[in-house]
Parts: C-alpha cells; sequence; structure tokens
C-alpha cells in the first residue's frame, strides 16, 4: 500500500536489517524500543489491523514467526502485543505483533 511505512520497509524500499524473514513475514527492530529487545513481527501484505487480516494462512505465518525469532534469539520469556485502532494505542496501520522482552514487564499495561 503506498505510503504504508511498514509496506516500504517490507518490500526493502527503506533499507532495515531484518531479524528474521519467511514467505510472508518479515520481523526488524523498533525504531523506539520499549525494552531491551523490542522486535516487530509484519506480514508483507498490508492488512491495516487485525480487524482487515483476512487469510488464515497469514495469521498462522506471524505467530510461526514469533516463535521462529524468538527461538533464532534464544528468548524464552516475552511478551506480545498486538494494538488495534488508536484508542489501544496503535499508530501505524499495517498489522504488526510487537515482541518485548529483557526487563520485567508489569501487568495491566497502561
Ligand atoms: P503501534 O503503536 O502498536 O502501532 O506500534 C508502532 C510501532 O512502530 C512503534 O513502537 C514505533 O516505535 C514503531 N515504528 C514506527 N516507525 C518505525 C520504523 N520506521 N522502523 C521501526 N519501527 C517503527
Ligand atoms: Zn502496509
Amino acid at each position: 500500500m503506498e505510503n504504508c511505512i511498514f509496506c516500504k520497509i517490507a518490500n526493502k524500499e527503506i533499507p532495515s536489517n531484518f531479524v528474521y524473514e519467511d514467505e510472508y513475514t518479515v520481523a526488524f527492530n523498533d525504531l523506539s524500543p520499549q525494552a531491551p529487545t523490542h522486535i516487530l513481527v509484519i506480514p508483507k501484505k498490508h492488512f491495516s489491523s487485525l480487524n482487515e487480516v483476512d487469510d488464515e494462512n497469514i495469521m498462522s505465518a506471524l505467530f510461526k514467526a514469533v516463535q521462529n525469532v524468538t527461538k533464532k534469539l534464544g528468548i524464552k520469556e516475552y511478551r506480545t502485543v498486538i494494538n488495534t485502532g488508536e484508542a489501544a494505542g496503535q499508530t501505524v496501520f499495517h498489522i504488526h505483533i510487537h515482541i518485548l522482552a529483557g526487563r520485567p514487564l508489569k501487568w495491566p499495561p497502561g
């Protein structure tokens, strides 16, 4: 999708060091990390949010990618977050799964 920063990252129009890549997904470090490890996993195909994802292959690919990223980095304890909609804190409207690790994380989130 035009003017989507994460599409540009996935298409390699913007240079980024991928932590992980497969047929359907890529993962890269968050620009503004909220924990020592803060990685974003995104589908290569554009969906504005979880509400728009209509492809079960991509749903499963996203979660498989989270497993692959954490395995690759040797991370066993981590938090995954999907913010859906502005009120939930979504600021980039291309679905992404946050992986946060490396410090104790409180619950409930703010
Ligand atoms: P959310 O608020 O859930 O939509 O998360 C968007 C995340 O994308 C934030 O944590 C931002 O720091 C991150 N972000 C925005 N632009 C970039 C970028 N160009 N590269 C990496 N991360 C980004
Ligand atoms: Zn996009």
